[in-house]
């Protein structure tokens, strides 16, 4: 990966520049909350529901008991521009911003965190790839032990164990069920079957992180007329789907081949809400729901 500028403790560095004591208690307990947010490349750089993001990663900030509120929007912006020019970014990113403990300290650290925001190149999904999957005998977190909820690094260790499995069964991605055996969510991405015409997602309470992207879809499902239950969701029922696809900020929308399918191809209402996607986070559609930001750059772009 090519050694971009990131904003690290209050400077702009090289990332291979930025660096944590091995004994942080981040680095050994996987103690940050961040975000991973989209900015997409048009006649300008658009950020995708950054507003949601900055709530979600405050939210995140107060469950792990950090003292610190998340910066501005327009703070964020100000250093993303300076980013962009810094290096010369000219397509579609991916930003991580992420608060952590950069200080020696145990687990319960109460010290005060820092954050960076690192940005690196990361394309749109193209509409023809799919994704093979298997119900893991790994179960999502529960949220009475670990919530879900919190974008916590720590929390994706549970993410990786199942990942490990679905590749040892020749899979590419896991489905997670939760504990009391109703589909929760994969690996970075929340789940939606369709059963005829009805889009179905697990429901918040089945152990799944409050997506920002389930909740676009969701929205545009609805502006269309289209039924959306949210609600617990069956290993047999989901079994049975005729479409599956995962959705995330990184995942954007992802064709998943349901198990029992043979012939496969790409279902009609993935493809729908694969092209609506598109049009939403490049603010050429969906323009009233505010979705974007766009970045303007005055004089210099
Ligand atoms: N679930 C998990 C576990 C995730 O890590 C992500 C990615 N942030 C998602 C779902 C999708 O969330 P969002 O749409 O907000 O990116």
């Amino acid at each position: 990966m090519k050694d971009y500028f990131i904003f690290f403790n209050n400077k702009f560095v090289r990332q291979s520049e930025a660096t944590l004591p091995v004994l942080s208690a981040s680095s050994q307990f996987g103690l940050n909350v961040f975000e991973g947010i989209r900015v997409y490349k048009e006649d300008s750089f658009y950020i995708f529901r950054l507003e949601d993001h900055l709530k979600r990663l405050n939210n995140s900030l107060s469950r792990i008991g950090f003292d610190t509120k998340v910066i501005s929007t327009e703070k964020f912006i100000e250093i993303l521009k300076e980013l962009i020019l810094l290096n010369d970014l000219n397509t579609d990113f991916s930003i991580r911003f992420t608060y952590l403990i950069d200080e020696i300290d145990s687990w319960s650290s109460n010290k005060s965190p820092v954050y960076f925001i690192a940005p690196f190149i990361r394309e749109r999904n193209s509409s023809d790839t799919y994704k093979t999957m298997v119900l893991s005998d790994t179960r999502r977190i529960s949220s009475l032990a670990m919530d879900p909820k919190i974008k916590c690094g720590a929390n994706y260790i549970n993410g990786r164990y199942a990942l490990i499995e679905a590749k040892s069964k020749g899979a590419d991605l896991p489905i997670l069920k939760n504990k009391d055996n109703y589909i929760s969510e994969s690996t970075g991405a929340c789940v939606f079957i369709v059963k005829q015409e009805d889009v179905i997602t697990p429901s918040l309470d089945c152990d799944i992180l409050e997506s920002i992207t389930r909740d676009t879809v969701i929205k545009i499902f609805q502006k269309n007329n289209y039924k959306v239950e949210e609600r617990r969701i069956s290993e047999d029922e989901f079994v049975e789907s005729d479409e599956i696809f995962l959705c995330g900020s990184t995942a954007e929308i992802t064709p998943i081949k349901p198990i029992k399918k043979r012939n496969f191809k790409i279902g009609d209402l993935t493809k729908f809400i694969f092209q609506e996607y598109q049009l939403a986070i490049t603010a050429r559609s969906y323009k009233n729901y505010a979705w974007t930001t766009k970045i303007n750059f005055g004089k210099r772009s």
